[in-house]
């Protein structure tokens, strides 16, 4: 609302907008201009009402000064500007037209004073007040500090009663001032009898050779604190052992005064170490030391100093597993215990130990200057240990060992190079009989290294195309055509010539090269048939099938469907071309999932043979789960059927599985056929198929054409 400019609230308003115009920028007000406008506009009609009434009274002056105050006009420039604006303009806007000039002037002048005044006052009870405040805030606040100091020290009071930790203080000489209630359950010492002791009292022969150094260095103030594991005896006797943190307390003015001890009770943690460790380091049937503590011995003896030398019987039981098939699990377990405790007492010389690598391998080490003697008499001490016969259920077993010896001197060998040593030389010892020694020689190492040798240049002999594949026919017993041919691999070595199988797969599976080249042995054979049927014009000889070996560990490769189905897409080979040959062994105790993949695989078509048929020891029951059409027997049977005329009960064996196998619809093949007798022998026994150096030994692929078209126009 705007007044008119000349009515008395118009020029009232003007007046009170100067006056906020002149004050406002010295104000500690959180109002805005306007609104503190609005403030002073009150106090401006009381000063120009008081300027205008008959009987002057100077009160309203006082309460304008206050009104100042309280609307935070608290600096004295504020007043200044104030009794400046109210000179200049109160009698221009605020006197009436017709009063006199002079008494107008005048009283402004009075109540300028009063202002100041009130101002001044207002302002000194406004400061009181707030001192007043802070000082009330200042007790409040130490009172405050007094509680919560007092609150510290009772809660330091209660940390140090109440801890779980040992606490305890004493002086620089070592003689004990305070202890808290869980040191005294720790040393099993009465509060009593544990202040005044002293510190030093507390030897130990476990203590670690720096803790009564650091112990001096603390109380002679060069060390403010240290931190040892620390053994006390107990008054009955017993071992306490701590995590000791000792600390040196220092006074006002910073000289060593007192020294504080922290202790933890870790005597339970250090005995469930000492438990966990001697699990972790010893074999739970036999209590013997096992390959892991065996191992750091042993790398221990190896790193001995010059002239120091070691001896290693590495020795692994006769027949074993006989034992625990025949009589089972616990019979066999028993006995080990037995070998074991004999084992201990041939090895109590101080650097002797004997160890359980884990089955029936056990390893007996000696250690010291004259180990040449030494490790003999020990070989000697264990075959020696074994004569009698052990008892168990009843029966009287003879127990017999190999033993291989490795001896030599520290600093040569690793401990991983002399155990291989160790158990090449035990299967020397293994396959001269069994019952004996052999010291390691090395040219059998040579051997080993070789085998070392030949893992290492694996990889990049699959892709230097060192690899290459000979078949041999499979032949059809009724009528003798080829029927097929089972694809077998073969090492060019740049060094070594051709190596068989038998000395790489077990390397490539272990490397686990094997899924590739299995993988490419696939691939190259399945080519082959390709090609095979191409030369002979599509399938007038009806398909000439591939039989591929796979590896157990193709069996379980996540890409075995998917690269086979590949395979035969790419080339164009019917799935009932393919038979994947797979161990019998590989199958033993299989599950649903390992089986999958072949069972994916066999209904698609492809052939599986199960591979060495006879030579594991799967239930003949189990066949039908097995997705397998094909039994391919193991040479072994053939073999025994060479002399003539052949055992009549090997004969009824091999009748009796392959009528078993022709009820579950299985066809069969016979291995390692040499001699025609053989042959004619198995035809009449009712074997479908045969492979063998008689008919043919494996070659190259031209071969296997040839062998065909001859049969075929023969
Ligand atoms: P296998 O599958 O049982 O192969 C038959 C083995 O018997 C072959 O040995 C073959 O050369 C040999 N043999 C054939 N006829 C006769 C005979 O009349 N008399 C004798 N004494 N032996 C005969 P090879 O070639 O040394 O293969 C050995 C093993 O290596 C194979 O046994 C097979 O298990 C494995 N193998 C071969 N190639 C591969 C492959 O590509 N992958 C996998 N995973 N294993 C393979
Ligand atoms: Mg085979
Ligand atoms: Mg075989």
């Amino acid at each position: 609302m705007n007044a008119e400019p000349d009515a008395p609230e118009g020029r009232l308003r003007r007046f009170a907008t100067i006056w906020s115009r002149a004050v406002y920028p010295v104000t500690s007000t959180a109002a805005t201009r306007p609104e503190f406008e609005e403030r002073l506009l009150p106090v401006a009609r009381r000063l120009s009402e008081a300027l205008r009434a008959r009987s002057f009274d100077a009160e309203a002056g006082r309460e304008a000064g206050a009104a100042l105050v309280e609307a935070h006009c608290t600096d004295p420039e504020a007043l200044s500007r104030t009794l400046d604006c109210v000179d200049a303009y109160l009698v221009l806007y605020c006197g009436d037209e017709d009063g006199d000039r002079e008494t107008l002037r005048t009283r402004s002048a009075r109540l300028q004073h009063a202002m100041a005044a009130g101002f001044a006052q207002a302002l000194r009870e406004r400061t009181l007040a707030e001192q007043e405040a802070i000082a009330k805030a200042a007790l409040q606040a130490q009172g405050v500090v007094a509680q919560a100091l007092h609150a510290t020290e009772t809660r330091f009071r209660a940390v140090f009663e109440g801890a779980a930790i040992g606490i305890g203080i004493a002086d620089l000489d070592g003689n004990v001032l305070q202890v808290n209630g869980a040191l005294t359950r720790m040393f099993g010492l009465t509060e009593q009898a544990l202040l005044g002791r002293n510190v030093r009292d507390w030897t130990h022969p476990d203590d670690a050779p720096q803790t009564w150094r650091l112990y001096e260095e603390l109380v002679s103030g060069e060390r403010e604190h240290y931190h040892v594991e620390k053994a006390f005896y107990r008054p009955d006797g017993t071992v306490l052992w701590t995590n000791l943190t000792v600390s040196l307390l220092r006074d006002a003015d910073g000289e060593p005064h007192y020294q504080l001890a922290l202790m933890e009770d870790t005597t339970e943690r250090r005995l469930l170490n000492l438990r966990l460790r001697y699990e972790a380091t010893h074999d739970a049937l036999t209590g013997l030391p096992n390959r892991t503590f065996f191992f750091e011995r042993l790398e221990k003896a190896l790193a001995a100093g010059p002239g120091q030398r070691f001896g290693l019987c590495y020795l692994d039981l006769d027949g074993f597993k006989t034992v625990n098939d025949s009589l089972g699990h616990a019979a066999g377990d028993r006995l080990l215990v037995e070998v074991a405790d004999r084992l201990q007492s041939c090895a109590t010389a101080p650097g002797e130990m004997v160890a359980r690598l884990g089955g029936d391998e056990f390893v007996a080490l000696t250690t010291g200057t004259d180990t040449r003697r030494t490790v003999d008499e020990l070989a000697g001490r264990i075959m020696n240990a074994l004569l009698a016969p052990i008892g168990i259920d009843g029966r009287e077993l003879t127990v017999r060992g190999s033993i291989g010896i490795v001896e030599g001197p520290a600093g040569e060998r690793s401990a991983a190079e002399v155990l291989r040593s160790a158990d090449i030389t035990m299967y020397r010892a293994k396959a001269a009989g069994g019952n004996r020694f052999e010291l390691a020689d090395p040219e059998a190492d040579a051997r080993a290294i070789t085998r070392h040798g030949l893992t290492t240049a694996l990889p990049t002999a699959l892709d230097r195309g060192e690899f290459f594949i000979e078949y041999q026919p499979l032949v059809h017993l009724g009528d003798g055509s080829v029927r097929g041919a089972e694809a077998l691999v073969r090492w060019l070595h740049p060094q070594h010539g051709v190596l068989s199988p038998d000395r790489f797969i077990p390397l490539a599976e272990h490397t686990g090269l094997i899924v590739p080249l299995g993988r490419w042995v696939l691939e190259q054979s399945v080519r082959q048939a390709r090609a095979w049927r191409d030369a002979n014009g599509g399938d007038a000889l009806g398909p000439l099938r591939i039989n591929v070996n796979l590896s157990p560990c193709q069996l379980t490769h996540p890409g075995l469907v998917q690269d086979t189905v590949e395979i035969l897409e790419r080339t164009g080979v019917a799935p009932d071309a393919l038979c994947l040959e797979v161990t019998e062994s590989a199958l033993i105790g299989a599950d649903d999932d390992l089986l999958k993949p072949l069972r994916r695989l066999a209904e698609m078509g492809v052939d599986i043979a199960l591979d060495d048929f006879g030579t594991g020891y799967s239930n003949l029951a189990n066949l039908r789960r097995l997705p397998v059409s094909v039994l391919k027997l193991d040479r072994s049977f053939t073999q025994s059927m060479q002399q003539f005329p052949a055992d009549p009960v090997d004969l009824k064996i091999v009748e009796g599985i392959v009528s078993l196998a022709h009820n579950l619809d299985l066809a069969v093949t016979v291995e390692g056929v040499e001699t025609g007798a053989q042959a004619e022998q198995l035809r009449i026994l009712g074997c479908d198929t045969a492979q063998g150096w008689y008919y043919a030994r494996p070659g190259p692929p031209e071969r296997l054409h040839e062998l065909a078209l001859v049969d075929a126009t023969g």
